[in-house]
């Protein structure tokens, strides 16, 4: 059973065009630098290790004694507009509805001092629970959690564009009121030359990995900053470069936190040492900078050559968010309808023996499907093994996150190495995700129905195969041709380009598990001209991608249903060389 649905997914969405074979990884020594910037050690694997509890300068109680100190007319002025505090999560549902509530929440207390910053931090003495540990206002609604309360806050920031802020601050400004309080608890040194501050700004960049490695930009990345409680947000543009909202006075330690989370997509991963922290989406924190450093921020997330390692799986990460980015933006260039905003994307690098989401790619999108029933089960589905320790928490994880798309990277597989193939891979999931968005709910849930139904994509006899047919190779010639717009002429393929694949392709009938697929049937209606060894007639051209997609019709479910519509749609002219066309692929 459990080899059965591995097989479900091993065919699931994802065609493969396998030509070459596995090949040494080359790690490139280069690395940009930033551990030098930053105050605490940065390691890419293991846990972050905390220092000292700090003073905390924003307490009701400090702030009301700078407040007195700097002649303040009543301290009554200075109530709790915060409060600092922790929360027990003891399942997934706890911490989704904390999110939702717009709190930013973090397992790294934000008053201790941070020795070395690494993928996780939990507190030791706990066991499959985690200290979340946020700020909320005052009148926050704590029924149902578990909590503690830290401190009483003033935050003299939160009084900026309120009517009360002219009373509380009439002799001096909120700055005034922090640099006193930061001097009452020994942070004298942060208080000095009041008009300089610095922004975050800077570069977030990926190993990407072909012929030979270059570093490329990570594209809408966000970036936190973080000092004490006042948090700032950023997101990386397409050439990867970044500012925060926030700026910062001399000589404070500003944190800078990547999270892979945009409009676009919510990534996460499934992890097997430490449960809840898949409850959050991938994130990297890049250390502690001040001054000139947090203007000069240049971060490289690299490759490595073990898949189980957190450098592999942010590398995955980086590869996704581009991926998304980029086939938005093609999207719009060629007219085709967009995924879904938001989209929940997992990753495991979970192999048969342990737990795991699909063993390729797939775009069952059911957190979008979301009020239907089949939603539970299909989350399980995605989970090839039971009895695992954790089977059930990632159960829990997964319905409260249900994927819309999954890709999982552990086989070894050499497309897995490659970043062409591997952007290739996220574009033929998310073509299916812009398939959804113009087809809608029933047509995606007989689709999901049919391959597990079939345990695949069936064989083309099969009643319903033609939506498959029809669907896959949309979703490859996509992909091809978005890989081709992203990579051109450099690919990992031995002289060919991603056109040059789709161009190639041979439809075998009938011979093939997967070769009844039409993969290159779209390509040939955009383009001139075919290759003799097809043995397609392909005297069809002149046709735009947006049209193939245009036909891409909820009630088009078969490859005839296909060719038909879009004869009626865009075809009168060159009717008889589309079925010329769809006849030498079989149809
Ligand atoms: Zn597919």
């Amino acid at each position: 059973m459990k080899r059965n649905l591995l097989n479900v997914f091993a065919l699931f969405f994802l065609l493969v065009n396998v030509i070459g074979c596995k090949k040494e990884m080359i790690i490139p020594k280069e690395q940009l630098g930033s551990n030098n910037q930053t105050k605490s050690l940065i390691i890419d694997e293991g846990q972050t290790v905390l220092g000292e509890k700090l003073p905390n300068p924003f307490t009701v109680e400090n702030m009301k004694a700078a407040y007195s100190i700097l002649g303040g007319s009543s301290t009554d002025n200075i109530v709790t507009n915060q409060k600092y505090v922790r929360f027990l999560i003891s399942n997934p549902e706890e911490s989704k509805k904390l999110e939702e509530l717009g709190l930013i929440l973090s397992t790294i207390p934000l008053d201790y001092e941070v020795l070395q910053y690494g993928t996780f931090y939990n507190d030791p003495k706990l066991n499959n629970q985690v200290w979340m540990y946020t700020t909320v206002s005052p009148t926050f609604d704590f029924t149902g959690f578990q909590f503690q309360i830290i401190d009483d806050l003033f935050l003299p920031n939160l009084t900026i564009g309120t009517t009360q802020y002219n009373s509380i601050f009439n002799s001096f400004d909120h700055e005034d009121l922090i640099d006193q309080a930061l001097k009452l608890k020994g942070y004298g040194n942060e208080t000095t030359e009041k008009t300089i501050k610095y922004r975050p700004k800077g570069y977030i960049k990926v190993q990407q990995k072909i012929t030979s490695t270059t570093n490329v930009p990570v594209k809408k990345l966000q970036i936190r900053s973080r000092w004490w409680f006042d948090w700032g947000i950023g997101y990386t543009d397409d050439n990867g470069y970044f500012e925060c909202s926030a700026q910062y006075r001399k000589n404070r330690n500003v944190n800078i936190i990547c999270v892979f989370e945009n409009q676009y997509v919510n990534i996460r991963a499934i992890k097997g040492v430490q449960f809840w922290d898949m409850f959050f989406t991938e994130r990297k924190n890049i250390g502690q900078y001040q001054n000139s450093n947090l203007e000069s921020i240049n971060y490289l997330f690299q490759n490595s050559t073990d898949i189980n390692s957190d450098t592999k799986r942010k590398w995955m990460a980086c590869h996704a968010i581009n991926s998304i980015r980029e086939h938005h933006l093609y999207c719009t260039q060629n007219g085709i309808t967009t995924p879904p905003l938001h989209l929940n994307l997992w990753l495991t690098n979970a192999n048969e023996n342990n737990i795991s989401l699909s063993s390729s790619a797939a775009a069952p999108m059911l957190k979008q499907i979301s009020n239907n029933s089949m939603l539970v089960n299909g989350v399980q589905l995605f989970l090839i093994t039971s009895g695992h320790p954790w089977f059930a928490a990632a159960i829990q994880v997964l319905e409260q996150y249900p994927p819309d798309i999954t890709y999982n990277y552990s086989d070894g597989n050499w497309l897995n190495e490659y970043s062409d193939q591997i952007s290739q891979i996220f574009y033929h999931e998310f073509a299916h995700a812009s398939h959804y968005n113009k087809v809608g709910n029933t047509y995606w849930v007989n689709y999901i129905q049919y391959i597990v139904a079939h345990l695949g994509y069936g064989n083309p006899t099969d009643p319903g195969s033609g939506r498959i047919a029809i669907s896959e190779a949309w979703a490859e010639f996509c992909a091809s041709r978005f890989a081709h717009i992203r990579f051109g002429s450099t690919t990992s393929f031995p002289s060919n380009t991603w056109l040059d694949i789709i161009e190639k392709f041979y439809p075998n009938t009938g011979t093939s598990s997967w070769n009844w697929i039409p993969n290159g049937v779209m390509h040939d209606l955009t383009d001139i001209g075919e290759p003799t060894f097809t043995q397609v007639v392909d005297n069809v051209s002149g046709y735009t991608m947006s049209q193939c997609f245009g036909s891409m019709d909820a009630d088009v479910i078969s490859v005839n249903g296909y060719s038909n519509r879009f004869k009626l749609e865009y075809g009168s002219a060159q009717q008889l060389e589309i079925d010329e066309l769809f006849k030498s692929y079989g149809y």
